[in-house]
């Protein structure tokens, strides 16, 4: 009976989720994600061509906001770097990851190449299942990443949670010299730090929540924690 059905109506009634791939740290935060440094290898260029050009040629998934950067800070402009997620619908993809493998060398999944070897046909965007499985890359660049670099982000972690701290010591001291101490305590349940003046709350308790619109920008990974390793294998 499948074999009357076109190749990609044989995959529709497996396929419930297409693989993201492609997708890279972000936060030193980000446990799940990893630079793409840790992924170089010397691959023959007839496979990078061959892949990175069927990368650009993916049909457009979903466009985003934002501006994505490349990881190895090599002076690609960030207007190059895309804005849309690209698909065939079995994989979806950033439109910058052909930058990753035309010009870095990063290598993917075995599976996601032998797809591209192939010659499979994508599937008719119409037909494509829209929900996107993101443990297949997860899991991918789990099993790939160095026990090295695991090693340095969470010294980078480490370090960027105590200047994050620093920080908000900061910013509180700064709300409560402005604003001035009230006699009462704080009412949040548990807090015994005295309310900020004219309020019920203390300057911690005021920023409970949003201590990320002060601290954001110390968890991002610097290019020196991402910095191309020799690395076989
Ligand atoms: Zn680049
Ligand atoms: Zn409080």
């Amino acid at each position: 009976m499948l074999g009357v059905l076109p190749k990609y109506k044989q995959y529709l009634l497996v396929i419930k989720q297409m693989k993201l791939i492609g997708y890279w740290i972000t936060s030193l935060r980000d446990q799940v994600y990893y630079p793409p440094q840790e992924f170089v290898l010397n691959s023959p260029p007839e496979w990078q061509a061959l892949v990175a050009n069927y990368l650009d040629n993916g049909e457009v998934f979903e466009v985003y906001r934002g501006s994505p950067w490349c990881r190895f800070s090599c002076g690609y402009s960030n207007s190059n770097m895309g804005y849309r997620d690209l698909s065939d619908g079995y994989f979806v993809w950033p439109d910058n990851l052909s930058h990753y493998v035309r010009d870095h060398n990063v290598q993917l999944p075995q599976d996601f190449i032998q797809h591209v070897q192939s010659g499979t046909p994508p599937i008719p965007k119409e037909s494509w299942a829209l929900d996107r499985d993101v443990t297949y890359w997860q899991d991918w660049c789990r099993t790939h990443v160095s026990d090295n670099f695991r090693n340095r982000l969470q010294a980078a972690l480490n370090e960027a949670n105590i200047r994050a701290k620093s920080i908000i010591d900061k910013v509180v001291l700064e709300m409560e010299t402005v604003t001035g101490l009230a006699d009462s305590c704080c009412i949040w349940k548990g807090c015994s730090n005295r309310a900020l003046d004219g309020a019920v709350l203390c300057a911690r308790c005021v920023i409970k929540g949003n201590e990320d619109h002060y601290v954001w920008e110390v968890y991002h990974p610097a290019p020196v924690l991402m910095m191309p390793l020799v690395r076989v294998g």
